[in-house]
């Protein structure tokens, strides 16, 4: 029996609208039924672990104990192994804008500063990595984690996806994450093969 069944609402436990719209366009095929966080008015949880898994638990949890229903989230980001791994879980906090200067994030200067930091580095090989949690209220809660291999490309090219997509090719490509058509990211994302394994647990 699976996890989920067929026309079972979740919520997806995030508030970034990037990531929902992947993680809905993944899952509207199972016939599973989404909500977001952020629809729901959920506060996002603090995210105190030191690992992807870590964090995505955190967020699950706290989506479905509050909610009353399953929660599905992912905590994900970009390891550069010439930055000895970084951001990694601090992707997204690499984009923060101080609240002086308005608040919010700004990916352009995120990627910049990847840039930045690189110089003088020859090796350009980073990865995009991605911890998916399935939680129950107040039950249990599986982990699901996938990968992608490429290099850092600089300057950014395409307006397609989110976050660092502009700078990151994925290995034997010509073409960034950001230049695709979503439906060939998904085919070979650190998402999609993150949700393979999530698939053939949860819903098959
Ligand atoms: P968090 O998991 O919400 O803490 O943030 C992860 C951050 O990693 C996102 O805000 C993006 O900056 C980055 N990230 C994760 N997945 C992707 C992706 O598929 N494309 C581009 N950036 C991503």
């Amino acid at each position: 029996m699976p996890l989920l069944l067929k026309d079972t609402q979740i919520v997806v436990a995030s508030h970034n609208e990037g990531k929902v719209r992947e993680i809905r366009e993944l899952l509207t095929p199972f016939g599973i039924i989404t909500l977001s966080a952020k629809e729901l008015g959920l506060p996002e949880p603090d995210e105190t672990e030191p690992s992807f898994a870590g964090n995505a638990e955190i967020k699950a949890r706290s989506a479905a104990d509050l909610s009353g229903l399953p929660a599905l989230s992912d905590d994900s980001g970009l390891a550069v192994d010439a930055l000895n791994g970084e951001p990694g879980i601090f992707a997204a906090r690499w984009a923060e804008v101080p609240k002086f200067e308005g608040g919010g994030r700004d990916f352009d200067m995120a990627m910049w500063h990847v840039n930045d930091r690189m110089q003088g580095h020859s090796d350009r090989s980073a990865r995009f990595i991605c911890a998916l949690c399935l939680a129950f209220p107040r039950g249990e809660a599986h982990i699901y984690e996938g990968k992608v291999e490429g290099e850092i490309i600089w300057p950014p090219r395409g307006n397609k996806g989110f976050g660092y997509d502009p700078i990151f090719q994925a290995r034997g490509d010509k073409i960034t994450f950001a230049e695709m058509e979503p439906a060939a990211k998904h085919a070979k994302s650190h998402r999609a093969d993150a949700f393979n394994k999530f698939i053939l647990d949860a819903l098959k």
